[in-house]
């Protein structure tokens, strides 16, 4: 276990000043009008440490569009409804291709590498609708819980934006319905997936919602068993192999933690019997993954000795 510094803040304070001073590098996601509107120059950073503490700097109270972070609520809402049978309809692998890729879909007969590209998220997403009468609100009050507050919202812009731009997603969707592995109706599976990604919280309420996965499946403040064990261990093992897109290995590689970004410039990473980090600023690498988010999770790890390799 890493020791905590007494000055943990004054450490995030500076990583975030270095962060900051990076020359300009990046560019923010301009895939959907909204997304592109956001201020560049956000950067905040939390750590939610399993004795129930927040520390943070910067922009850390700023909330910010999750995106691809949701795909993990998705996926543990979707492990503790559905059980092990859910791995016959979405696999554990690392794809190796973009997060939005459809060429596998076809070779594997619609099943989806992992939970973490969007043709996995939006298999969730389908069991999700399909198992839960009201599933969106379902996804927001299991992050509300997890976060443990009632404020928290989604961006009803990104929400309807997302929508229209959608095209891709629901080329992925339609084609895993033809091989029969989407249930209900494509078009309430992705108002499910493009909701959970229009979720806006900050880092703060981000670190503090994953803590559990740090904590062998127990919210440390409420102290509820939020996942088993068990699981708790499998999804970060599937955050180490495939939560930075095609950019996990180096992560692996240089960082050495369990994470997931977001296109919104988002990124958890989970340090298992410590706690989480939660970093966000908007401007992207070319794998979609936040250049200054990158840096200050990579610096932090660095001089906490977090890797867990
Ligand atoms: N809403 C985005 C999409 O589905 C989320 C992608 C992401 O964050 N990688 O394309």
């Amino acid at each position: 276990t890493p020791k905590q510094p007494s000055n943990l803040s004054l450490l995030l304070q500076s990583i975030l000043e270095e962060a900051r001073q990076l020359p300009e590098a990046g560019k923010v996601a301009d895939y959907i009008p909204a997304l592109a509107a956001v201020d560049a120059d956000y950067a905040g950073i939390a750590v939610a440490t399993i004795d129930g503490q927040v520390h943070w700097a910067g922009d850390a109270e700023q909330c910010f569009s999750i995106q691809s972070v949701s795909k993990i609520f998705g996926l543990v809402q979707a492990m503790n409804r559905l059980g092990d049978s859910m791995w016959e309809r979405v696999h554990m692998e690392p794809s190796g291709q973009s997060f939005n890729s459809i060429v596998q879909l076809e070779w594997e007969h619609g099943i989806p590498r992992n939970p973490f590209i969007n043709a996995g998220a939006i298999v969730v997403s389908d069991m999700l609708v399909s198992h839960y009468s009201a599933s969106k609100a379902a996804a927001l009050s299991f992050i509300r819980r997890l976060a443990m507050t009632e404020q928290i919202w989604i961006n009803e812009e990104v929400f309807q934006s997302e929508k229209e731009h959608g095209n891709r997603n629901a080329a992925l969707a339609y084609l895993m319905k033809g091989f029969g592995n989407i249930v209900a109706e494509v078009p309430d599976v992705l108002d499910h997936y493009f909701y959970q990604c229009s979720v806006e919280m900050s880092c703060k309420q981000l670190a503090l919602s994953l803590v559990f996965l740090a904590n062998r499946g127990v919210h440390p403040l409420t102290e509820e068993t939020i996942c088993s064990r068990r699981d708790a261990h499998r999804v970060n093992a599937i955050l180490s192999t495939s939560g930075m897109y095609d950019q996990s290995g180096e992560f692996a590689f240089t960082v050495g933690l369990p994470a997931k970004s977001g296109v919104g410039g988002g990124i958890a990473a989970v340090v298992p019997n410590y706690g989480v980090i939660a970093a966000w600023s908007p401007k992207l690498n070319s794998f979609g993954n936040s250049c200054r988010g990158m840096h200050m999770i990579t610096r932090l790890a660095a001089q906490l000795g977090l890797s867990v390799y």
